[in-house]
């Protein structure tokens, strides 16, 4: 069979120069309330701002010119106080079996992934959180960039704009909904680089943004969060987000997970278990996935499974299988095919979906868990970024 072949292109989308002005994208309703009321009579506030935001996210209109319900001094207005600026895309990978990659360049240079997954009648964005990850997991390959910084509410719901960009998913001004058919970009899983709840202000307010209906109106089911176990935000994702939760949990001893999943130290298995239960969006139609990575001789064989199967009862839950995807110098290898297969089926037999996880985007470096960027932190030490972050 002949693949097709890994396209790689470099996009120059010119952007609005900062000039120090303050960005629209990104604020919450209220923020964009309190930023137009300064030149906006008080009644007419909460119009300007539902039409701002419907030009911003359901049109994505980059250009006050074109906000035409608006009157034109009120444009100008506008368009001297912000500015409406995106991160950069730098470059756009395609790989053979249709996945993107795109790198994306964030204010101070810094750099971070997003990858698009099209699937039959769907298609997932994976979004990254931060630049890098305080955290160390052993076979994350993230996990071995610094972090760098948090990302801005503007540059996480950016990701979501530049890939609905370059997959022309914007209704035509005026003429479209943009409702008709399935959705490209259905979907988001945050599961990018880096760790969302040590981020989660930004986060929430990125999620917001893309949930709001007037805008690009993803509904909270269709929105996954996923953590490495940051257990005292668990309970305030259900509240303030309200998204999917999923857990990289990966392993089913303390002894284990302390050294794949290195948070497992502070919060341990019992731990992020009882803060699971307490979920409340845990019903049986929204159940907390558990990923789980299959690594070859490491935490992958029958005795894993079984015990597995005894630490989610009681949560409503469904186990997410990943075959480990290698990097370069990764200390792992993938389980085979059988073990995996083995391990879902002990899963199955006690009544959890376990679906395997196909590896999407591996010759562009694109699946889960290869995502790093150049970029590395310059001073700070890592024990100093973790002492920041609580840890
Ligand atoms: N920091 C968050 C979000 C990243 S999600 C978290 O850890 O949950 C990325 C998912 O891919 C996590 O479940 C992570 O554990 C998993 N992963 C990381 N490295 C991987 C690898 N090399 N192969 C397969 N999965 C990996
Ligand atoms: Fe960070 Fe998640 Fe990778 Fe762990 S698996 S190092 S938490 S990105």
């Amino acid at each position: 069979m002949t693949q097709a072949p890994i396209t790689q292109d470099v996009l120059t989308i010119p952007r609005a120069a900062a000039a120090g002005l303050p960005n629209l994208v990104g604020l919450t309703r209220a923020q964009m309330a309190g930023a137009l009321a300064e030149f906006t009579p008080p009644k007419q506030v909460k119009m300007r701002v539902n039409q701002v935001w419907q030009w911003l996210y359901h049109w994505g209109v980059r250009d006050f010119d074109a906000m035409t319900n608006l009157a034109k001094g009120y444009r100008a207005e506008l368009a001297a106080r912000f500015v409406i600026a995106l991160p950069e895309v730098m470059t756009r990978q395609v790989s053979a079996d249709g996945t993107r990659k795109y790198l994306i360049r964030i204010a101070g240079g810094h750099e971070v992934e997003t990858v698009y997954i099209p699937e039959e009648g769907r298609g997932t964005l994976c979004i990254s959180s931060q630049v890098g990850c305080t955290l160390t997991c052993s076979f994350c390959h993230t996990g071995t960039q610094k972090l760098v910084r948090n990302l801005t509410a503007a540059e996480i719901v950016g990701q979501v704009m530049l890939a609905r960009d370059d997959l022309g998913e914007w209704p035509e001004p005026g003429v479209g909904t943009g409702e008709a058919g399935p959705r490209l970009l259905s979907n988001i899983v945050l599961m990018g680089m880096g760790e969302p709840l040590y981020n989660f202000e930004n986060v929430r307010d990125g999620m917001k943004i893309v949930m709001d209906n007037e805008g690009i109106a993803l509904g909270r089911r269709r929105i996954t969060l996923s953590t490495s176990g940051v257990v005292p935000e668990i309970a305030r994702t259900a509240e303030e987000i309200g998204c999917l939760l999923a857990v990289s949990f990966h392993a089913t001893t303390d002894a284990v997970r302390d050294v794949l999943v290195p948070i497992n130290k502070r919060w341990n298995i019992e731990t992020l278990l009882d803060a699971l239960r307490e979920y409340p969006k845990a019903t049986n139609s929204e159940r907390i996935t558990f990923e789980y990575v299959m690594l070859d001789g490491v935490n992958d064989t029958d005795a894993d499974a079984h015990r597995l199967v005894g630490l989610l009862d009681g949560i409503p839950a469904k186990v997410n299988l990943i075959p480990f995807n290698e990097w370069p110098g990764a200390p792992y290898k993938r389980s085979s095919n059988n073990r995996i297969r083995a391990f879902a089926t002990i899963l199955m037999q006690a009544g959890y979906a376990s679906p395997i996880r196909t590896p999407r985007g591996e010759d562009i470096m694109a699946a889960c868990g290869q995502l790093k960027s150049e970029t590395e932190r310059a001073r700070k030490s890592r024990r100093e970024i973790a002492a920041e972050a609580g840890l």
